[in-house]
């Protein structure tokens, strides 16, 4: 799949910034071919802890909305009026409640936007940090820790908070090209 991206994440907007990015992609791409994803094939487990709240970079906001515009629009509807905060599953006598990611199909049980991921939901299951909640993953590929340390370097923040960063004037008024590239994960 080829998808279109911007050229710079909002912690630089850069030549610098964007060939950083490029290389970490890259990095991704290599690290993800060494890990043990046959085992995660047709498995959900790790779906239940698709809540809300985690950090993703600009390049990560941009390609989710983009995936999610291709969906047919009775799709797309279906999954924007689903329920996502609910009561937390096993100890929903105490109200506690949990807000599930805005790209978690609820119904179906799977991740709507799969193949464009934020990094985070690429590493779970597959990090000593964020191991597999069944335990059915024992090998971690050795530079994820190196990986993860790179990755904290760019501009991060949570789908909504990328929502009002994106419509705030000032923002959209930077000196960040809007022009596009083509992510290495997809080549
Ligand atoms: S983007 Fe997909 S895999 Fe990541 S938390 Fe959301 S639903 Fe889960």
């Amino acid at each position: 799949m080829i998808l279109t991206l911007p050229l710079a994440d909002a912690s630089g907007g850069d030549a610098e910034t964007l060939e950083r990015w490029r290389r970490f992609l890259k990095h991704r791409d290599d690290l993800s071919s060494r890990m043990d994803l046959q085992t995660c094939n047709g498995c959900d487990y790790c779906g239940s802890r698709c809540t809300d709240g985690f950090l993703v970079t600009r390049e990560e906001y941009e390609a989710a909305r983009t995936f999610f515009a291709t969906l047919p629009i009775e799709e797309a509807k279906r999954l924007s009026g689903e329920a996502r905060t609910l009561p937390w599953p096993g100890a929903e006598e105490t109200g506690a409640p949990v807000t599930y990611c805005r790209y978690r199909d609820m119904e179906r049980g799977r991740c709507v936007i799969y193949p464009v991921r934020p990094t985070i939901c690429r590493l779970f299951g597959q990090t000593s940090w964020l191991p597999c909640p069944i335990g059915a993953i024992d090998y971690f590929p050795e530079d994820a820790a190196t990986f993860w340390n790179d990755y904290r370097r760019f501009e991060r923040h949570t789908w909504s908070e990328w929502d009002i960063l994106m419509r705030n004037k000032s923002f959209e008024n930077d000196n960040v090209s809007k022009e596009g590239i083509v992510s290495p994960q997809d080549e």
